[in-house]
């Protein structure tokens, strides 16, 4: 009979690995869980919490000023960039210590070391040099930013790794992609009082989202003096006395301090031996698994973003959580990639669950529309730009709720609630006989009553 060193080896200590191993702990497992960096993974150190701790950071200037609509005198302010660096740094280095001890408590050992599988059953501790036999294992390794695409001078440019780790606030900014990262930091650099160029090579921002909700906050990105450079791209990178000059592809040239590249992630599947153990990754290094998060391999497993599904961390961390139920639990669970809420912390913040307006046309053809755009109250006194939009879609057929669109002052706090009624399969009757709670922004999603008129179906973009 074969016999083995642990139950389950999980590589990386992130949101997935983290979850699972806790849970396969709980069920009698014996666990050990490597990380090579830190634990708690991209967001806990370097994603979601340290970013969402820099947007609120960013969004004090407009505060204070819009305070003085309302008899406030606040004075002089200032921003100390090292300050939100430290403090953020000490929170993150809490959270570290909390996952910690979670994990030891969970009896989960855990190796800081980089880990690579050897064959189906076997990891190689790289510090140590141990190999450990292993019944299952499960990888949970993350991805990480590029510096793509590779242009002339491209090292020039930083990601959102040592964005977080940056000396000084850069006066001029070139964040480089139109996805929910580039958007989040442009906004949160424009929000501290760096001038800022989005530069971006489609026509909107935020592709796969709602064309309304893009086109919204395009106009307010720009109404908040961040400079968006569309339908363009970067050619190449240059150090000058000046800063790091920026060539687009119209031969303009801009000069910044720092060009952060947002455009994209890939799976940390390099040299982790998975061909080893008979793996074949997919055309962008993810790893292939079925509804149960196993490889062709049945003793290998992958959770979150090195499967490139979903790539959030609450969806990370039910696969985790599923992948224990299923397999030391004895509780076969699938986790459902469907109908998942998600916010942009741009500011204004976006709040999205269910498919957009084009996308619910090609699937279910005879659809609804219900759209609201208007000033919030707080701003009728603060003098404050933004505007609230909000959309519904409603499926003609059962009349049920298929998305739902929200930009606006806590968009994200909004749509996790409005998440669960359309997960549980709300119709628009269901919407129309909760009663508004008054007065606040999100009255109106239950107040829309007349269907917009649609012209033409919107292009899918
Ligand atoms: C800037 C930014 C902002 C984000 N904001 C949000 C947000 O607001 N909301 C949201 O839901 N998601 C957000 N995300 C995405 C979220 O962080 C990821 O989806 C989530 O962390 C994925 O979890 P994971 O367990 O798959 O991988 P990770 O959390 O990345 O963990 C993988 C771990 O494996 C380790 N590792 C890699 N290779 C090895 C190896 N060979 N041996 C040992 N250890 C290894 C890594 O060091 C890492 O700690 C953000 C991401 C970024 C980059």
């Amino acid at each position: 009979m074969t016999s083995f060193d642990v139950d389950l080896f999980v590589i990386g200590g992130g949101s997935g690995g983290v979850r699972a191993a806790r849970i396969a702990a709980g069920y009698g497992a014996k666990v050990m869980l490597a990380e090579e960096y830190r634990v708690g993974g991209t967001c806990v150190i370097r994603g979601c919490v340290p970013k969402k701790l820099m947007v609120y950071a960013s969004r004090f200037a407009e505060e204070f000023h819009e305070a003085e609509g309302f008899g406030w005198s606040v004075g002089e302010t200032r921003f100390d960039w090292a300050t939100l660096i430290r403090n953020k740094d000490r929170e993150i280095d809490r959270l570290e210590g909390i996952y910690r001890t979670n994990l030891d408590k969970a009896g989960v050992e855990i190796v800081d070391s980089r880990a690579v599988i050897e064959d189906a059953h076997t990891v190689h501790v790289l510090k140590t040099g141990a190999r450990i036999r292993a019944r299952y294992i499960l990888v949970a390794v993350g991805a990480h930013p590029t510096l793509e695409p590779v242009i002339p001078g491209g090292e020039l440019g930083i990601t959102s790794n040592e964005v977080f780790h940056l000396e000084a606030q850069p006066k001029r900014v070139l964040v480089v992609g139109g996805g929910y990262i580039a958007v989040e930091f442009a906004g949160v650099f424009a929000g501290l009082g760096s001038e800022v160029t989005l530069l971006h090579r489609g026509d909107m921002l935020l592709r796969g989202f709602d064309d309304d909700v893009r086109a919204a906050l395009g106009e307010a990105y720009a109404q908040r003096g961040v400079n968006l450079a569309l339908g363009r791209t970067l050619t190449s990178l240059e150090k000058t006395p000046g800063g790091i000059a920026a060539t687009l592809s119209d031969g303009s040239v801009l000069t910044v301090d720092q060009v952060l590249v947002a455009t994209g992630r890939r799976p940390n599947t390099k040299g982790l031996g998975l061909e080893k153990a008979g793996i074949t990754l997919d055309e962008v290094g993810a790893i292939p698994v079925d509804a149960y998060s196993q490889t062709l391999i049945p003793s290998i497993y992958a959770v979150g973003d090195v499967t490139n599904r979903a790539n959030l961390t609450p969806i990370a961390i039910r696969e985790g959580h599923a992948f224990a139920d299923t397999v030391f639990g004895g509780k076969p669970t699938m986790v459902d990639h469907d109908l998942i809420p998600t916010a942009v912390f741009s500011t204004p913040e976006i709040g999205v669950i269910g498919c957009g307006e084009a996308a619910a046309r090609a699937i279910y053809g005879e659809i609804d529309v219900y759209k609201t755009a208007f000033r919030p109250m707080k701003a009728t006194l603060s003098g404050g730009k933004d505007r609230v939009f909000m959309k519904l879609i409603v499926d003609k057929a059962t009349d049920k709720v298929v998305g739902v669109h929200i930009m606006g002052h806590d968009a994200g706090e909004m749509i996790q609630l409005a998440g669960i009624a359309v997960t549980m399969g709300a119709t628009k009757a269901d919407f129309d006989r909760t009663v508004a709670v008054h007065p606040t922004a999100a009255e109106e999603l239950v107040t829309m009553r007349t269907p917009v008129v649609v012209k033409k179906p919107q292009a899918v973009g």
